[in-house]
């Protein structure tokens, strides 16, 4: 059975003071970690503060990227033992955002799963097609290969406990979600991938989100398939009530 895991990712939304006040209205009503990992993905500006904020609450932290090297001369980069250090539990990997607007490659996202695995943090590796491949049948070939270049060299435990997040491009921040049977469909191909790759045991453990266009109203239909695993949300985690109610439909 896998614990569902729902991820807000603000993006480069919100200020300082507006993510603590966030912190501070969600924290007393989030549910149980036994029941469902809740987790916000926000910049790393202001992580350290919301640790702070969330401290004694269940709210689970995320990092929106990192670097793949812990120190060193690399100008303006996160290290990924620096937010581990400050307690965030997952780092979101391989966003299409990053991929597109700042040209990061398959090579880029393994060897920062493998940093983010060293400090101790789970990875959420996120793949996903354009509106093109997916009209011209190359959808199953393209995610399968972006999650073999993910995951080259990591262990079938690692693989395992990480989180891997579907999130077709042309429904991300545009309203125009993929239907859950589509989405389920996809997220089988991820999971078939893993299990090509490290066994049947491992793909039934790997937790898989569907991301696109997800919010309180359309969220049940997703989590009724049986390879969506929880959700990995935009825009709809930006407002408290909006997040909270994304939780409660679990
Ligand atoms: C995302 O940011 O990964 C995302 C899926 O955004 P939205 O929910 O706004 O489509």
């Amino acid at each position: 059975m896998r614990k569902p895991i729902i991820a807000g990712n603000w993006k480069m939304n919100l200020t300082a003071k507006e993510a603590i006040a966030f912190v501070e209205e969600v924290k007393n009503k989030i549910p149980s970690n036994d029941a469902v990992d809740s987790v916000i993905g926000a910049p790393a500006l202001f992580l350290y503060p919301m640790v702070e904020a969330a401290k004694g609450s269940q709210l689970q932290l995320a990092a929106e990227n990192c670097y793949f090297e812990n120190n060193g001369a690399f100008t303006g980069e996160n290290s990924p033992l620096a937010i581990a250090d400050m307690g965030i539990q997952y780092v979101i990997i391989g966003h299409s955002e990053r991929r597109d607007y700042f040209h990061e490659t398959d090579e880029d996202i393994n060897k920062k799963a493998k940093a983010i695995l060293a400090n101790g943090m789970t990875p959420i590796i996120c793949c996903g097609e354009s509106l093109e491949q997916r009209e011209s049948g190359e959808t199953n070939d393209w995610i399968s290969g972006q999650i073999k270049a993910a995951l080259e060299g990591l262990t079938a435990e690692q693989v395992a406990n990480l989180v891997i997040a579907y999130e077709p491009i042309w429904a991300i921040g545009t309203g125009k979600s993929s239907d859950a049977q589509t989405a389920n469909e996809t997220c089988g191909v991820v999971r078939a991938t893993v299990e090509e790759l490290y066994g049947k045991e491992v793909a039934e453990s790997v937790r898989i989100q569907y991301g696109g266009s997800v919010k309180p109203e359309n969220i049940k239909e997703y989590m009724a398939e049986e390879n969506i695993d929880g959700a990995l949300v935009g825009g709809a985690s930006l407002q408290p009530a909006s997040y909270l109610a994304l939780l409660d439909a679990v």
